[in-house]
């Protein structure tokens, strides 16, 4: 087996399991190589019993003794009662457990137990569904008798099967490739080998393994990107850019037919973007500005300077729903001009795709907008002279370098909503140009307020007489789906309640496991009925639907202060103030620090810079979050030093063979 090879070529996972490691992202070796622990547990040391204390996590281990299995109230569990004992005293374990589950419990068997025991109503101190494993003699050891590494996991995929899947993985040399790294740099910084890395993340000895495999794998991941990097560069220097100059004309004439006058924002991002464009290099500059800022009139009118010179445009976004958003604006506003847009999405019929692939090919279509579903190889341009890249940060990096590195001598325009700090802009595309728009369009200042669970009542009060009253739509965000039937803070649970409350409002439901043509079938409605939208983050940035005024965040600390923030952006983008309700607990809200930050503040780098300082940096732009092609290990925050040297590194190498 190779790196590349799907996992469900590995033993034991078959049909099942395979498709709920699909659920975490895992589809090949190298990704379930690639799953990092979320933790460690130290497992290590066996506490004797006489030593065990309330409430402290420790593992023990002793003989089971006066072992009674009982069914329980419950049908179908059992409740196992027994004492472990060994030379220092003995303690009370109780497991609960299907009929099946106690077939190797004995007496007088040796038990491990791990996990923290607690004083019982009579006072002795008692272990009560603890993880444990029973081997019949002394010779036995569970596999977490070690630092057990704790993995992201989903529902029905049990942690330890993925732990030790991960850890045999890590344990076959055949499967570990080459060493990326020329063993001079290894040496120079005391790096452990591939091998000895990922050990060393699955399977540490010590905690300095543990720090030791990440730093080199983090830093391999910034050199591999940094070598890329100035690979793409010195390839992209040699290339003459489509100049965009005569497209001035039909730019002008777009914007004045837009119904609104640009900001002083755009008008200079725009300037700055124009100026590349007319220009002999090949643009590669990122347009960040808060949501709501107004980046897709920016970057239309970048497509439309592009098109009057005579060539093609394309916009990649992220999602079904932002290329379907792009697409309409695009196609009103240049209708009307003579120009012609399409769409390329998962949702295209085949027949229809094909017409349009034929149709982009003989310079028919001027602006093609679509998701990665337009990233093929049937798909071409007769002559691509911009591609805008929508909300990039959506993208993996790797992704990212594929889609530009097809199209050498192509002005790329990327947007971004997430503020990102100079080193870490650096770190993603070298020396990127780069323009903010500071100011946001309309009524500005979202109104926030936090709201308490036991409020939910007059919450709904408010919601349908403003969606009754004045035709506000609203968003209604859960932290979960709830797809089984529901569970607390569900959108499954939330919608039912909503129709429960409100029989004559439309609920429409959103999540992640939408189909995508339902998806779009359900913003469609959304927009043109309006009422209340129950979603989880699926939608977050980017979304622009008028007449959505209010939106509702439950359990709103669960969430990140800017990501916070961006689901905010998302309402108040006509010409009435916008309305942000966050809804927890009482206790969660009360004195809540982040929570007044977000009160207080309507700036996003501000709030994004809060962040980092209340969160730590792990969590800061989702570097990790996001799951998809984004650096694996490292995190730009916390490895700074890393990538720095793997910067120096890169370019000296690179330096040295050419
Ligand atoms: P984002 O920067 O988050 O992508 P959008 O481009 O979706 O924001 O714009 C948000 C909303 O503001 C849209 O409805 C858009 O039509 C509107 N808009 C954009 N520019 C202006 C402007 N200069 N004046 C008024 N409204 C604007
Ligand atoms: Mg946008």
């Amino acid at each position: 087996m190779r790196l590349e090879d799907p996992v469900s070529g590995l033993r034991g996972v078959g049909g099942a399991r395979g498709r709920l490691l699909e659920i975490l992202g895992i589809t090949s070796v190298s990704d379930l190589l690639y799953h990092m622990p979320a933790r460690y547990e130290d497992r290590r040391h066996i506490t004797p019993i006489g030593q065990l204390r309330d409430g402290r996590v420790c593992v023990a281990k002793g003989r089971v003794l006066g072992l009674k299995i009982n069914p329980a109230r419950k049908r179908n569990v059992n409740v196992a009662v027994f004492d472990a004992r060994d030379g220092t005293g003995a303690v009370r374990v109780v497991l609960f457990g299907g009929p099946a589950s106690f077939t190797r419990l004995k007496e007088n068997s040796v038990i491990y137990l791990y996990g923290a025991p607690s004083f019982s109503d009579r006072g002795f101190l008692e272990f009560v569904s603890p993880e444990y494993a029973v081997f019949g003699t002394e010779n036995g050891t569970p596999p977490w008798l070690c630092l057990w590494p704790i993995y992201p996991t989903t529902r029905g995929l049990p942690r330890s099967w993925l732990a030790n899947t991960i850890k045999s993985c890590a344990a076959s040399p055949e499967l570990i490739p080459e060493d990326p790294i020329p063993t001079a740099i290894l040496e120079k910084y005391s790096f452990p080998s591939l091998k000895k890395a990922f050990e060393g993340i699955h399977a540490p000895k010590t905690h300095e393994d543990i720090s030791r495999a990440t730093a080199r794998l983090a830093y391999q991941e910034f050199y591999e990107h940094q070598l890329g990097i100035i690979a793409q560069i010195a390839s992209t220097s040699r290339l003459t850019a489509k100049s965009a100059s005569a497209g001035k004309e039909l730019q002008d004439m777009f914007v004045a037919s837009l119904p609104f006058k640009l900001t002083e924002s755009q008008k200079k991002a725009l300037e700055e973007i124009t100026s590349d464009m007319d220009g002999e290099k090949p643009m590669n500059r990122l347009l960040a500005g808060d949501v709501g800022s107004g980046k897709t009139a920016v970057a239309a009118a970048a497509a439309a300077r592009c098109v009057g010179a005579g060539y093609q445009a394309a916009v990649l976004a992220p999602t079904t729903i932002l290329a379907d958003q792009f697409f309409d604006f695009v196609e009103k506003y240049f209708a009307p001009l003579g120009k012609q847009a399409a769409k390329i999405t998962g949702n295209t019929p085949k027949a229809l795709r094909d017409e349009l692939i034929w149709r982009l090919r003989d310079g028919e279509i001027d602006v093609l907008v679509g998701t990665h579903a337009m990233l093929s190889e049937t798909v071409a341009f007769r002559s691509m002279g911009l591609l805008v890249i929508d909300e990039q940060q959506r993208f993996g990096v790797l992704q990212r370098d594929k889609i530009a590195g097809g199209n050498r001598g192509t002005h790329i325009l990327m947007t971004t909503a997430t503020p990102i700090p100079r080193t870490l802009r650096m770190a993603l595309y070298g020396d990127i140009a780069f323009t903010e728009m500071a100011t946001r369009p309309g009524k500005g200042r979202i109104i926030t307020k936090m709201i308490s669970d036991n409020h939910v009542g007059e919450l709904y009060a408010f919601l349908s007489e403003r969606v009754r009253r004045t035709g506000d739509k609203c968003y209604w965000v859960c932290p979960l789906i709830g797809s089984d039937g529901g569970g607390e803070s569900s959108v499954t649970a939330r919608a039912k309640d909503l129709r429960k409350h409100m029989k004559d409002i439309p609920v429409e439901v959103l999540t992640g496991e939408t189909p995508a043509l339902e998806k779009t079938e359900t913003m469609e409605r959304f927009r043109s009925s309006g009422g209340i939208l129950v979603s989880t983050t699926v939608i977050e940035v980017g979304v622009d639907v008028s007449g959505a005024n209010v939106i509702v965040i439950e359990k709103a600390s669960a969430y990140g202060l800017s990501q916070l923030h961006q689901l905010r952006g998302r309402v108040g983008r006509g010409n009435r103030k916008g309305i942000c309700v966050l809804l927890d607990s009482a206790a969660n809200l009360k004195g809540s620090e982040r929570m007044s930050v977000l009160l207080n503040c309507g700036d996003g780098f501000r709030i994004a810079e809060e962040d980092l300082r209340l969160r730590g940096a792990g969590e800061y732009l989702g570097v990790r979050q996001h799951g998809d092609e984004n650096f694996k290990v490292a995190d730009i925050a916390r490895d700074e030093k890393w990538f720095l040297a793997a910067r120096d590194d890169a370019a000296e190498i690179q330096r040295n063979a050419g």
